[in-house]
């Protein structure tokens, strides 16, 4: 079986879903097992009416407003027959969450978060499932919180590998093996299910994790996400009019540049594809017969076009010891638990003698209460609106080119890897 994945702007509006037709008609033969998205930008919405519930219970009205529209617009293109049982699965979809919204009597907000956000990919795929039947496409719309099961840890559910493992192949193999003809599933990305079936989520972009999660419960063939850019870039088309596709990578290639905040795959559906040796194809939904990007276990093309990484807004912190004495372990070790203290990643780090240096996103307030403590121990030095580039498989030509008008403040070479802290002049 084939695994692919539709995110939320493959299903943004109703041409777009008419497409995620188009693209299953081109595999006529394949059993597949489709995991989708919130359509558009419905995942942001259902975080403001969970915001709204916790701090703004006068808002709630209209941002359920915002997502029923939404939603009922693509339907209403989508389904001419205004019988169609499609509008009563919604509005029974819409009835829950409103009193979901309404309920909710817990001051636990990311509890609260998972039960209301996990509508968006609820919603979605009734729809799209339906909309398939319609035109056609036979499938089973399957409950992902049947099968997908993590611990209690809400918007970040940590997920159990053996008893998912026992789910999918006791639930979802048996409609695949059930005759002879192709079965295709539909079921949500980015939800799952504690063992007593609260919802839970996988973290923010999580679809991918999922489609990956079943691609090796199952043993998939190989997983296919479908995306509005060719394939994986060489750099991100924000910041670089010229970009170039890879057309093939390995795994660790593909670790690495998601590692440096490359933010075309979530960063933890590599591993168990690689663990499986299950091949990722990146491709276009917008070009679907072209060949986008494969991620497999051959390393062979991985130096052939340099990537670009950038990491805007960073701030550099430089820490001296007050009586000028060296940085050794003992420091570091205690340096390294503020940080953790305040949940901050370190995107670079340096150190010499009597100084030791850290490049970290600007988010304003924990940065302040970082410095703010470490203060108390060391002279503090630090330079704000930096970018952080990193360079895989760099050469100087590439150096020169992201230096242009810019001053290196800090620059850091492995064999493949070249990072550089820089500043507009
Ligand atoms: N809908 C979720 C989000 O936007 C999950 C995903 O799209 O991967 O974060
Ligand atoms: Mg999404």
């Amino acid at each position: 079986m084939k695994v692919f994945k539709f995110g939320g702007a493959s299903v943004k509006n109703a041409e777009a879903v008419k497409n995620t037709a188009r693209i299953i008609n081109l595999y006529p033969k394949d059993n597949l097992l489709i995991v989708v998205s919130a359509m558009g930008k419905m995942t942001n919405a259902l975080e403001e009416l969970n915001n709204a519930v916790f701090n703004n219970k006068n808002e709630i009205y209209s941002l359920l407003k915002i997502i029923t529209d939404f939603h009922y617009k693509i339907v209403n293109e989508l389904f001419k027959d205004k019988n169609h049982k499609i509008f009563s699965e919604l509005a029974s979809l819409f009835n829950l969450l409103t009193k979901q919204v309404n309920e909710i009597t817990t001051d636990n907000f990311d509890y609260s978060y998972d039960q209301i956000v996990s509508y968006g990919e609820l919603i979605s795929t009734k729809i799209i499932s339906n909309y398939l039947h319609l035109v056609g496409i036979e499938n089973n719309w399957m409950d992902a919180r049947a099968f997908i099961k993590t611990d209690y840890t809400y918007r970040e559910g940590s997920v159990d590998w053996e008893l998912i493992t026992y789910l999918t192949n006791k639930i979802l193999l048996p409609i695949y093996s059930s005759s002879k003809e192709r079965k295709i599933i539909i079921t949500q990305g980015f939800i799952a299910g504690t063992n007593t079936t609260t919802t839970t989520t996988l973290g923010r972009e999580g679809s991918d994790y999922t489609a990956s999660i079943l691609a090796f419960a199952l043993n998939a063939e190989d997983v296919t996400i479908w995306k509005d850019v060719p394939g994986v870039l060489n750099a991100d088309p924000k910041y670089f009019s010229v970009t170039e596709k890879l057309n093939s990578i390995s795994y660790r290639e593909a670790i690495e540049l998601s590692y440096y905040g490359a933010t075309i795959i979530h960063p933890k559906t590599i591993k168990p594809l690689q663990n499986k040796n299950i091949p990722l194809w990146v491709k276009s939904f917008m070009a679907p017969e072209e060949a986008g990007t494969i991620i497999n276990n051959d390393t062979d093309s991985d130096n052939l076009i340099p990537s670009f990484i950038f990491k805007v807004d960073q701030i550099l912190i430089s820490l001296l010891p007050k009586d000028f004495s060296f940085i050794a372990e003992e420091n570091l070790s205690k340096i390294f638990a503020t940080f953790v203290k305040y949940n901050i990643k370190i995107n670079l780090m340096q150190n010499s003698a009597i100084s030791f240096s850290v490049c970290i996103d600007n988010n304003r307030e924990k940065a302040q209460l970082l410095i703010k403590e470490l203060q108390q121990t060391y002279k503090i030095k630090y330079n704000e609106n930096l970018e952080l580039v990193t360079i895989r498989h760099f050469d100087q030509k590439t150096i020169d080119r992201v230096t242009v008008d810019k001053i290196i403040l800090l620059e850091q070479k492995s064999r493949v890897t070249a990072q550089l802290v820089v500043k507009n002049i």
